[in-house]
């Protein structure tokens, strides 16, 4: 088994370093609380730079797929993942003077602490946590055929009208 890659981010950026390896799913254990299962592999490249002000950066790739829960049939639904984003490397203060001034909202890019001994895997994971679906469902179209819930085509209707699951929930009883 490959050695948990690590990179000292403010080295890496500052020499133009890229890193770019393969990882399973199941090697990213904080995902099963929002996956299906462990199933699919990831690809990933990391490239070090820098943006027009000099401040050091990683450009961050992610391509795979992943297994989701689909929240209308609780069944397995196939999830492409195609991250491209770019984190800026701030020190302690920095980041917490951007804190003080009310968060990162009006910021283009991201920004996470830069360290000496940045666990690759660990960061691949938070990008791919936050880029997951809320509430991930079959979509209508070419995978609807995959959704298990009952109701086919009639489901999109009943959704948006509460009154129609009621009356559905009184014939029944
Ligand atoms: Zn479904």
């Amino acid at each position: 088994m490959d050695a948990r890659p690590f990179i000292d981010s403010l080295d890496f950026a500052g020499n133009g370093r890229q890193i770019s390896g393969e990882v399973p799913v199941a090697g990213l254990p904080r995902l099963l609380d929002a996956l299906e299962d462990l199933q699919g592999t990831l690809q990933y490249t990391i490239c070090g730079g820098a943006d027009k002000q000099g401040n050091p950066l990683l450009d961050v790739g992610i391509t795979g797929s992943c297994r989701l829960r689909c929240q209308r049939c609780l069944g397995a639904m196939e999830h492409a993942v195609r991250i491209d984003t770019r984190l800026l490397l701030r020190d302690q203060a920095s980041l917490d003077a951007l804190d003080a001034a009310g968060g990162e909202d009006e910021e283009e890019f991201d920004s996470i602490l830069a360290n000496p001994h940045l666990d690759v895997l660990d960061m691949l994971e938070e990008e791919i946590l936050l880029s997951l679906p809320i509430a991930p469902k079959h979509e209508f179209g070419h995978e609807f055929g995959a959704c298990q819930a009952a109701g086919g085509g009639n489901m999109q209707k009943e959704e948006k009208n509460p009154f129609a699951v009621l009356a559905k929930l009184k014939q029944t009883s």
